[in-house]
């Protein structure tokens, strides 16, 4: 059987450009599927998933193509590009949507704050719904609404054997359970997301403050202690960038994303930084600005512009704050040009009562972003951040799916018994190993 919707296959011109152009990273490819092929409706997309069974083929799959290690590109798969999956549909008296796999976060964000509604989406354009949510999603608001898969109410999948299911709490509760953290190892494709909605909060905008690198230690050693008093109106985030503000000399921003219902609450969320015992020390300050999400979203972008090839890795942490310090001082001593830049988050899980494979993360989040454009580069910084996290593994506890690093560097994403679980899920639902899982994994720990 074949199916019906456009394919290019790797003897075909255009092949190549087509597989790279789904990709944020531009960093050159070793790999290539056997096909890339664009459903356009869920019968094109079952048709593929039982073609790629015939040819005996494993299937990857790509929504926005924001993935930093390129997971869909993998050797001789079916790669089903679900870039026509891009419309939704708000229901505001429900406070609800649907949305298609390849709908932008930042276009459903948009819509919504238009109508003083609201969704956790990350912070940069382009990034797609489908992989953002099934990793998790470190979200505007993130601290006060949790991760934005809590926020996924259902989901609509073909499964491996081209059966069409709706799952949530209480309809193949299995599948709902492993989408929500199993990222680029989830085993279906994901056509739909079911999405609660909220309010639109009153106030919102930004607070920064921003640093010399001489001042480093004291800056990594405030916002280590303040981390577990912030309020989380407050998404505290810290930035060491080689051109601060964009052409200033290396520094660190700590900027300050707060989303307050109350004049109280905003006043309360922004007083860690304004009297923050080190601000003098800043060589430039701004009050809270109100600011759209266009603006913040320019903010956001402005640290990953397009058209780049990136190395990137990353921890979860709780480790002492003296070896925190000395990590970040020999990520200052070679911090490769802009846009690199290395990204401090304070997260401070809260307790979380969603059921859900989604289980690794610890009170701090650093992630090392390597960016440069010219060939020649890429033996100078193509694994500067792989190699840094290499060094310094034994100061993390894990992580992140949103930024990781399998190929290179195998790492724990999910907690052993879960890990376990979703093999299990994976065994009864897919029990070929039609889909790709993450490339790579480390042992399951007992
Ligand atoms: C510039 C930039 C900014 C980012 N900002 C944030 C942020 O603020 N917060 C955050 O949490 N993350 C962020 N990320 C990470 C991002 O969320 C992940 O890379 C995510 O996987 C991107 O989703 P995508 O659909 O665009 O990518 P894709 O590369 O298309 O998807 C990644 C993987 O997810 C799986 N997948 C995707 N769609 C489906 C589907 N429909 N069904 C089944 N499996 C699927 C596939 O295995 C795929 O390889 C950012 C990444 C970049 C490059």
């Amino acid at each position: 059987m074949k199916p019906d919707c456009r394919i290019i296959r790797r003897e075909d011109p255009g092949f190549r450009q087509a597989v790279t152009g789904t990709l944020f990273n531009k960093r050159p490819l070793d790999r290539w599927p056997a096909m890339i092929c664009y459903p356009r409706t869920v019968a094109d997309v079952r048709d593929l998933v039982l073609y790629a069974k015939s040819l005996e083929k494993k299937i990857s799959i790509c929504s926005g193509g924001h993935s930093w290690s390129a997971n869909h590109v993998r050797d001789d798969a079916v790669l089903i590009d679900l870039s026509n999956f891009n419309e939704y549909a708000i229901d505001a008296a429900k406070m609800t949507a649907t949305a298609g796999p390849a709908v932008g976060g930042s276009v459903l964000m948009t819509e919504l704050f238009k109508r003083e509604l609201f969704f956790p989406a990350g912070h940069c354009r382009g990034v797609c719904l489908g992989g953002y949510l099934l990793q998790g999603g470190f979200a505007w608001n993130g601290p006060k609404l949790g991760l934005a898969c809590e926020s996924v109410i259902g989901i609509d999948v073909v499964t491996a054997d081209g059966e069409y299911l709706h799952c949530d709490e209480r309809e193949n509760a299995d599948l709902f359970w492993a989408a929500r953290g199993a990222g680029p190892g989830f085993f279906g494709v994901v056509v739909r997301f079911h999405l609660k909605l909220y309010r639109r909060p009153k106030y919102y905008g930004m607070i920064g403050q921003v640093f010399r690198l001489k001042h480093l230690e004291e800056v990594y050693r405030w916002a280590y202690e303040i981390g577990p008093r912030v309020p989380r109106a407050v998404e505290f985030q810290m930035l060491m960038t080689p051109r601060t503000l964009k052409f200033l000399a290396p520094g660190i921003e700590v900027a300050a994303p707060i989303f307050a219902e109350s004049k109280a609450e905003l006043d309360e969320a922004r007083a860690f930084l304004d009297e923050s015992p080190i601000r003098h020390k800043a060589f430039f300050r701004t009050p809270f600005v109100r600011m759209g999400m266009k603006t913040l979203y320019r903010f956001a972008m402005s640290h990953y512009p397009a058209g780049h090839c990136w190395n990137v890795d990353n921890m979860w942490t709780s480790a002492p704050v003296d070896e925190l310090i000395e990590f970040h001082r020999e990520i200052a001593a070679a911090l490769p040009p802009a846009p690199s830049h290395v990204l401090w988050l304070n997260w401070q899980p809260p307790v979380r009562r969603t059921e859900m494979s989604f289980s690794v993360e610890d009170r701090i989040y650093i992630s090392l972003y390597a960016g440069w454009k010219a060939a020649a580069d890429t033996a100078r910084y193509g694994s500067w951040a792989t190699d840094l996290l290499k060094k310094y593994a034994h100061l993390g506890s894990g992580i992140q799916l949103a930024d990781e690093n399998l190929n290179n560097r195998p790492a724990r994403f999910l907690a052993a018994e879960n890990l376990r679980k979703l093999d299990e899920i994976r065994q009864t639902r897919d029990s070929a190993g039609r889909f790709h899982e993450w490339h790579g994994r480390p042992p399951i720990e007992d």
